[in-house]
């Protein structure tokens, strides 16, 4: 087994990957190293062939493959060096990782690792759908691989089960592949379509492709032995069924961390985020290794995962700078319908005055809400809240963690009124 060294090895080269691999050579690292399984590196903007992508870190608006074009050039112009069709199998040593490719197997040891594995949907089979396997069933994902990079014909009509900002993506993905859409479906007594995809919504769902968005309504069977011929469809509120006629199925959402590499390295996970727990910096419980990105509790938008990569990238640099590894530290819990906080652990080296915010998500639409933060008896802090939206990242205010006793229990997150 060949065994190769570098200085930050980095596991995924998406927008976190990218964007944390510039910064460390923008900061004076050496040798920089990204493996991806892909044949191209840019992650999943890749193959999402609509606009939506680089307002925020690049202050223009791009397709996603435009985008990880950008990522990728600014890479090898700062001399990243970018390994494809390198799938991470496993862990050699506390900061060394096997890896297949088609030139065989070998390692890679380095001083610091990032992990920016990135996220999956849950595909048909993990949601316990019944009826046969046809044909025309897709996650968001496999639709689009199929639709831009196969350029293989889809079906004719449509039913999206979900309605967050990736199912308006699979809608694009769809009605820009002439395929029309009959419905969109999720279990929540309303759509996720907030803002900044209103106004596409609109444009697209209202004035465009009229679509009706059916709410409290799940999908209860697919249809069709050899080809989808149809969908099931319960009414939450009333019990109803329904048949909705369509050839194509596409699941949105419900994203699982590409947590793999993780869980193999035994790093401590969260539970809810399904992710490596992380401090403010970036800091997974294994010293040197680092995670970001959507890797650490589902999807946010590319630009989140690329600043996440970019602040990791500062901690990484500090690290081999010769900053010590926390050697004390407290998960940050969350309890339901709170679904995780971010960061979701604390370390004594933390500097709490630079978090000014902990975000968190809810797994359902509440109203006037109140969120404490607990340390055993004690109340750490108190926010009021008029909405809590699910599908949708909140903030509170982040200046609780100065009071954080790293003598007492782990502190939690919980919704109190
Ligand atoms: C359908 C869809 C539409 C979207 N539309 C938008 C949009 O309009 N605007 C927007 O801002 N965001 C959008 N997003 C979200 C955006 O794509 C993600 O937030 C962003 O790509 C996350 O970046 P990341 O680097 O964390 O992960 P990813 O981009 O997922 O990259 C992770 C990489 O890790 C690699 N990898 C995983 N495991 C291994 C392993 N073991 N070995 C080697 N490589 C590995 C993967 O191949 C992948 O390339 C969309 C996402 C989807 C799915």
């Amino acid at each position: 087994m060949s065994i190769a060294q570098t200085d930050v090895l980095i596991v995924g080269a998406g927008p976190a990957g990218l964007a944390s691999a510039i910064q460390l050579k923008r900061q004076g690292v050496t040798r920089v190293t990204v493996v991806d399984r892909e044949p191209e590196a840019g992650g999943m903007p890749r193959l999402c062939h609509h606009t939506g992508f680089g307002v925020w870190d690049f202050h223009r608006l791009y397709t996603g493959p435009q985008y990880a074009r950008r990522y990728v050039a600014l890479a090898r112009e700062l001399g990243v060096e970018l390994l494809t069709e390198t799938t991470i199998t496993g862990w050699r040593s506390e900061r060394a990782l096997t890896f297949t490719s088609p030139g065989g197997l070998g390692a890679i040891e380095a001083r610091a690792i990032l992990l920016a594995t990135g996220v999956r949907e849950r595909p048909r089979a993990a949601r316990l759908i019944p009826g046969y396997r046809p044909r025309g069933v897709f996650t968001t994902g496999s639709l689009q691989r199929f639709v831009d990079e196969e350029h293989l014909p889809v079906g004719k009509r449509a039913v999206i089960v979900g309605a967050e900002g990736v199912s308006l993506s699979a809608f694009m993905t769809l009605t820009g592949a002439g395929v029309a859409v009959a419905a969109m479906i999720t279990e929540f007594p309303r759509d996720q379509l907030y803002l900044p995809y209103a106004p596409a919504k609109w444009w697209l769902m209202d004035v465009r492709h009229p679509t009706p968005i059916r709410t409290a309504t799940r999908i209860t069977r697919i249809l069709g032995r050899k080809r989808v011929e149809g969908v099931e469809v319960e009414s939450l509120s009333t019990g109803q069924r329904q048949v909705i006629p369509c050839d194509t199925v596409v699941f949105t959402g419900d994203w699982i961390p590409e947590h793999e590499v993780a869980r193999k390295g035994e790093l401590a996970m969260d539970a809810g985020a399904k992710g490596p727990r992380v401090d403010g910096q970036f800091r997974t419980s294994a010293p040197g290794v680092f995670a970001a990105g959507n890797l650490l509790r589902g999807a946010e938008t590319a630009a989140t995962s690329a600043m996440e990569g970019r602040f990791a990238a500062g901690h990484i640099a500090d690290f081999l700078a010769g900053r010590a590894w926390p050697r004390r530290r407290l998960p940050i819990l969350a309890q339901s319908p709170i679904i995780w906080a971010f960061p979701n652990a604390i370390s004594v080296s933390d500097d709490p005055t630079r978090l000014k915010r902990v975000s968190f998500r809810v797994e359902k639409f509440i109203d006037d809400a109140v969120v404490q933060v607990r340390q055993g008896r004690k109340v750490l802090h108190e926010q009021r809240f008029s909405h809590l939206l699910p599908n949708e990242t909140m903030r509170m205010k982040g200046d609780w963690l100065s009071r954080v006793d790293f003598g007492g229990d782990p502190p939690q997150v919980i919704l109190t009124g």
